[in-house]
């Protein structure tokens, strides 16, 4: 492994921190570790279907981090919101797929949600409650013409059971459909790692992105020009590892390995 100055991290954590409802074994020591030593760290996730103060509250309750604060979460609906505010006037009217704090995210922000085939633009984020009339509106309105945005290109969700369909499976879905592609926000793109170097004012070169997936995590985050570490046990395999051109400076074999190397490099 090559020597690197780490001063910050940023943390993935679908799959890193818990599968589904469950922390996983050493993420408790893991964030007490960055907590006593002061590294300034923010939370980075792909999921868009829980507000940050969710995730706060979920934090939270999970025993992982009671000091959690919501400046510290940087969602893909957050992201996503932000390019729409550079994109569409407030006045816009967003046929929405995804999940009631994604909703309650927008109507904050102003915009007009609706479920005609008229809307400006469909958003499609991470929805336990997808339907077939969802999917059927959404369609209906890209074949009209409705920019096309997805939160997040994961294909998958993964839970102690196993890997369940994630964005990334609607967004396929809905592009089989109307034969459009959408434009995604959220890692692997430069926005939400920009938006957690901001807020941690830290140089990209001394922050490690912390992720257990390479086509988002580790390939965003060398995209953004930081330092990667990619755990496994979440969402990739040793096998997945193997075959990708996509290599992370830092492997650990599960989140125990990362805080013990937490308390080595801090
Ligand atoms: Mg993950």
């Amino acid at each position: 492994m090559k020597p690197h100055k780490i001063s910050a991290c940023v943390l993935d954590m679908d799959g890193v921190l818990y599968l589904d409802e469950t922390p996983r074994p050493g993420a408790v020591q893991l964030l007490a570790c960055l907590r006593s030593r002061q590294v300034p760290y923010a939370y980075l996730t792909n999921n868009a279907s829980r507000s940050a103060a969710q995730y706060v509250a979920r934090l939270n309750a999970l025993g992982l981090d009671r000091e959690a604060s919501e400046a510290q979460v940087i969602t893909s609906a957050q992201v996503a919101v932000a390019w729409l505010h550079k994109n569409f006037p407030r006045s816009a009217r967003v046929l929405l797929v995804g999940e009631p704090s994604f909703r309650n995210l927008l109507l904050r922000e102003g915009f007009a949600l609706t479920e005609a085939p008229d809307a400006d633009v469909v958003v499609v984020g991470f929805d336990t409650a997808l339907t077939y009339a969802k999917l059927a509106a959404a369609s209906l309105a890209i074949r009209r013409g409705a920019r096309f945005i997805g939160t997040n290109p994961d294909t998958t969700y993964p839970t102690p059971e196993g890997l369940l369909p994630g964005t990334g499976s609607i967004l396929a879905a809905i592009e089989a459909a109307t034969g459009v592609q959408p434009t995604v926000m959220g890692k692997p793109h430069r926005p939400p790692f920009e938006e957690a170097l901001r807020r941690l004012a830290q140089p990209a070169g001394q922050t490690i992105m912390i992720g257990d997936r390479l086509e988002t995590d580790i390939a965003g985050g060398q995209g953004a020009g930081m330092i990667t570490g990619f755990v496994l046990g979440g969402a990739s395999s040793e096998a997945d590892l193997a075959q990708n051109p996509i290599q992370p400076d830092y492997v650990f074999q599960d989140v125990e390995h990362l805080a013990r190397w937490c308390e080595e490099v801090f």
